[in-house]
């Protein structure tokens, strides 16, 4: 792998920038590989990434229907977190913080984590009480929480209207979280995993499994039949359509979540700012664009892209804080499809067909579990048995009851 450094990009940049090599190769697929990732999204590359790096398995290869990122990885609004309410979720989304923390360094290239704050807002006695307990919950499993008055909020974001038609009286706010780069992710795992020997395939569309003996022996795909010992499945908006091709019913719905962002403008907004009761968020990103998200959209769908009522009813629920952004354009719109499981926990863990594993129902917030979700999944699959910090997301919690009911802690809080 070409390391980036100063030196490196002066001495590029004094050549005209032609001797860059490409970031990662593009190969033909071999007839078979000892794991094959489905998803070209940051969890698949992230999964093959620590499979070669932390478990010496490098014979792996993701595939990709269309290219890297192009699916929620590369349409997300980059919030990362991990103020969840229950134990076992704050636990593993820590896990996925804190690796996010050491990232840029760890792949050499630049993610662009600014770890600005996500501070919530409570705009009722009642929602200031339910703040509250969730703080202290976070606190509780290890993660940082602080509560904030109605006045420390003005001081913090000096432009918010404290007293619209749902006036703002309080809030908690996580200072390590924030945003990082979406598509710097994608692309940092996707270069170092190349790195390592995994063969990274676009345009290549799993459309079946072969089984030999009751267990996964390869994928039948756009580009042939590809042989494979292990298959993980990571798949996103199409996990439900793909798990129904191994023979799998998995309870996820599928919806079009939908994000835009205005015309760039100075520095106006320095943290990341959520409303689950008017069922916005916002934040500015580098370029200065502010970022909006919202509901996801109310019908089943798997078409990328939204509705209308929920774009006016989200803007209109911003404008409601912040007025003055009445002024700015907005320039695009756009969606992905998200796969919502009953209790926006993710499913993670072995299936019950030997060999194939799955990693899905993210539903509006697995951008920030990428690189704990990869890191987890290459050890499940290295050992045929969940890692420690999943063994409440398996697909079996759904036979026992087992739910870990996140919707306060997700939905609109991503
Ligand atoms: C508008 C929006 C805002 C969001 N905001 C946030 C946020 O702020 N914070 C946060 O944490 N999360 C957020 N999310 C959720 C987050 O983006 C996703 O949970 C996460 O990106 C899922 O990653 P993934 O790798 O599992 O899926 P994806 O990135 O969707 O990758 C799955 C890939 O699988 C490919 N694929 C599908 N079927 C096949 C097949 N048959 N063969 C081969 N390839 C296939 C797809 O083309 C796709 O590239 C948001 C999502 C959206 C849509």
């Amino acid at each position: 792998m070409q390391r980036y450094s100063l030196l490196n990009l002066a001495r590029n940049a004094l050549r005209g920038n032609k001797d860059w090599r490409p970031a990662w190769r593009t190969p033909t697929p071999k007839p078979g590989y000892e794991v094959v990732v489905i998803g070209g999204g940051g969890h698949g590359l992230a999964t093959a990434y620590y499979l070669a790096r932390e478990h010496g398995i490098r014979n792996v290869a993701v595939l990709e229907k269309g290219w890297i990122g192009g699916g929620n990885s590369g349409r997300n609004t980059q919030v990362c977190r991990s103020n969840y309410f229950y134990p076992a979720s704050a636990a593993f989304y820590d896990h996925s913080l804190k690796l996010y923390e050491g990232l840029s360094r760890e792949l050499n290239f630049n993610i662009m984590l600014s770890q600005r704050g996500v501070l919530s807002l409570a705009h009722s006695e009642h929602e200031l009480e339910i703040n509250r307990r969730w703080a202290n919950a976070t606190l509780m499993s290890g993660v940082d929480s602080e509560i904030l008055t109605a006045a420390d909020i003005k001081k913090l974001v000096p432009r918010i209207n404290l007293e619209s038609r749902y006036p703002v009286l309080g809030g908690f706010i996580q200072r390590r979280g924030g945003i990082s780069r979406h598509d710097a992710v994608v692309w940092g795992y996707a270069r170092a995993a190349n790195a390592l020997g995994v063969d990274i395939i676009q345009n290549c569309e799993v459309t079946g499994f072969q089984t030999r003996g009751g267990r996964v022996s390869g994928v039948s795909t756009s580009q042939g039949i590809i042989a494979a010992d292990r298959i993980v499945m990571s798949v996103a908006g199409h996990s439900s359509v793909l798990a129904q091709r191994a023979g799998l019913r998995v309870p996820i719905t599928t919806m079009a979540l939908q994000a835009m962002v205005t015309e760039p403008i100075k520095p106006a907004l320095d943290t990341i700012l959520v409303s689950g009761a008017i069922h916005a968020y916002v934040s500015q990103s580098d370029r200065g664009e502010i970022v909006i998200g919202g509901a996801a959209d109310a019908y089943n769908s798997y078409a990328q892209r939204g509705g209308l009522p929920v774009l006016q009813g989200t803007i209109a629920a911003v404008l409601e804080l912040f007025p003055s952004f009445s002024r700015l354009r907005l320039m695009r719109q756009w969606a992905g499809m998200v796969d919502i499981t009953p209790d926006t926990t993710p499913i993670m863990g072995l299936t019950p067909v030997e060999g194939l594993y799955i990693n899905c129902g993210w539903g509006t917030g697995g951008f920030k579990a990428i690189p704990g979700g990869g890191h987890t999944m290459a050890d499940t699959v290295a050992h045929n048995r969940p890692h420690p910090l999943i063994t409440h997301f398996g697909l079996n919690r759904f036979e026992r009851g087992a739910l870990i009911d996140e919707g306060a802690a997700a939905g609109v809080a991503h």
